[in-house]
């Protein structure tokens, strides 16, 4: 028997300090100007942080929150919060207000570490948070109103240099918290423990996952107060990595200045990150072919933006699915190269197979598991050692999760090999009658049209046939693409019964905290007549308006 080794972020911290001394931590500090520190510095830095924590009476289990962009010292914390045994909690800076006061209250956060530039977001709530003995502001700016502000790099100088002696901390303790954004009720809370963070970051960093290894280099733009920046800053810190952090610089121009500059193998986002890059890279050609290893997940990627990418900017981009429930990556579409280009790319578009330790099933209609045949759909359910067996103090959401299993409610078909295609989220799909028309392929369609620059599709209710797609999207700036072209273009793509009857042409589709397309706002627009005046309907004797 060998042994029982924990599998905690104690050891990860080690292995950054130990293995990979001189990688980095670069981060935006402004446009062209740049904070760099090797990871034997972050080190010391990080044991003075611990001592700090400790000193402000932080003791295991103790919820300790950030409010902050992907930056260097919330890089710190991520790993001091943790190794002392207490949880770190991210708070998504781009909450309501009653979320964020709802979620800090929750959680009882004891302290908040809170970048200068987010001052102004939090000041009028502070009031209303029942725990929080201090706020720690990151940066020389002003604390504003905040009470009891404490500056973060006077802790550090007064938490003093030397070795930290470090509590031992048990695998399963928790080591992380994040709600997710709460589309419906309440935002639940998901523990991450330190077992099932070091799973997540050593698979993640895998062949058929990330790739990743110390010769990387990491730009990370996936927010680090969402689900971990899906484990990156970990995975990065035991591949020996290079991160590279954009801290509110998330627009294309500075994006792609550092792309240019720093030179990373790897970027982290979600398709709107991409597309947004895409348009800017189209028009100014800066050089991204350092890029050879890209993630895109958090909503589905269209494979016309993955293949313009690749073909225009020799930027891969690999397509990944998750949530906050698993930690959050699942499945990653990574198909062997040598294979046919059509099916290449057919599977590319996928969001791939489950990495390992990663189980799938598919629950059809009648509660009985659907095959794995390519066409098929039902509820994607997961299990693995980073899938949460239930949201923290919190049963009202005890029904996703059930034998094992979290019911995801996203809706899907697995081929056989593996293949994971999703449809739909269970909330947004559209029954025309009696048949499913998938509102993210029909998405995925009329984005490949050249002048469609998001697009996104819902439910319409329809007296005849229960319900139509209505198909709400942003054109090129100066496009006149009209209704029937657009039919035109998804005649050969859909079958004829899922071509939407109507368009609304809108200037831009509302996105969640997160910067997924959001449909409830969608649908509420809809029932409130907001979107009346932006629909045009097909040429049945009817002439389509001009767009916007
Ligand atoms: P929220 O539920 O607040 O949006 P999450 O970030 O946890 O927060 O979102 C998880 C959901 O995002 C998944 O259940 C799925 O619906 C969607 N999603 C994530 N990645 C993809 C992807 N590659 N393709 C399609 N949908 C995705």
């Amino acid at each position: 028997m060998q042994n029982d080794f924990p599998l905690t972020l104690q050891h990860v911290q080690r292995r950054m300090r130990s293995c990979s001394p001189d990688a980095q931590v670069v981060t935006l500090m402004a446009p062209g100007e740049l904070r760099r520190a090797s990871f034997a510095e972050l080190g010391a830095r990080i044991d003075r942080l611990a001592r700090a924590l400790q000193r402000l009476g932080v003791q295991a289990g103790d919820r300790v929150a950030t409010f902050a962009w992907n930056n260097q010292r919330h890089f710190e914390l991520y790993f001091a919060v943790p190794c002392i045994g207490a949880v770190l909690h991210t708070l998504n800076i781009r909450l309501f207000e009653e979320q964020l006061t709802y979620i800090v209250n929750h959680a009882e956060d004891k302290l908040i570490f809170i970048d200068d530039s987010l001052v102004p977001l939090l000041e009028g709530l502070a009031p209303r948070f029942e725990h929080v003995a201090h706020f720690v502001v990151m940066g020389d700016g002003d604390a504003g109103s905040l009470p009891n502000p404490l500056r973060y790099e006077q802790l550090l100088e007064e938490a003093g240099p030397g070795n930290f002696d470090y509590p031992a901390v048990h695998e399963r303790q928790a080591a992380a918290l994040c709600y997710t954004s709460g589309t419906t009720g309440n935002p639940k809370g998901v523990l991450y423990s330190h077992r099932s963070t070091a799973m997540h970051s050593t698979v993640v960093m895998g062949p058929d996952a990330n790739l990743l290894s110390s010769r990387d280099r990491i730009l990370a733009v996936v927010p680090m107060f969402h689900v971990n920046a899906w484990g990156l800053p970990f995975a990065a810190a035991m591949a020996g990595a290079d991160l590279i952090l954009p801290n509110r610089y998330l627009q294309s121009e500075p994006l792609a200045q550092l792309i240019v500059s720093e030179r990373p193998t790897m970027m982290a986002g979600v398709p709107t990150i991409y597309s947004d890059l895409l348009r800017y890279a189209d028009e100014h050609r800066p050089d991204l072919s350092s890029l050879v290893n890209c993630i895109c997940g958090g909503s589905a990627a269209p494979v016309k933006l993955l293949r313009d990418f690749q073909e225009r900017h020799g930027v891969v981009i690999n397509h990944a699915w998750g949530m906050t429930e698993t930690s959050p990556i699942c499945t990653l579409a990574r198909p062997p190269v040598q294979m046919d280009e059509e099916e290449y790319w057919r599977l590319r578009a996928t969001q791939g197979r489950a990495v390992a330790w990663v189980e799938l099933r598919l629950i059809g209609d009648d509660g009985h598991e659907v095959p794995w045949d390519g066409e098929s759909t039902g509820e994607i359910e997961v299990r693995g050692p980073w899938v949460a067996s239930r949201y923290y103090n919190d049963p009202s959401g005890d029904e996703k999760f059930h034998d094992g299993w979290l019911r995801t409610g996203d809706i899907g078909s697995l081929d056989r090999g593996g293949y994971l295609r999703i449809t739909d989220r269970a909330k947004d799909v559209i029954k025309s009658g009696g048949e499913w028309i998938s509102s993210v392929e029909l998405e995925n369609e009329v984005m490949s049209h050249p002048d469609v620059v998001e697009a996104a599709v819902i439910a319409k209710p329809d007296e005849r046939w229960a319900e139509r797609p209505l198909c709400c999207l942003v054109l090129r700036e100066g496009a006149q693409t009209s209704v029937e072209d657009l039919r035109e273009h998804l005649r050969e793509r859909v079958a004829k019964w899922w071509l939407p009857d109507e368009f609304a042409f809108v200037e831009e589709i509302p996105k969640t905290s997160v910067g997924k397309f959001d449909k409830k706002v969608l649908r509420a627009q809809l029932a409130d007549g907001t979107l009346e005046g932006r629909v045009a309907v097909e040429a049945r004797g009817r002439p389509a308006p001009a767009p916007g």
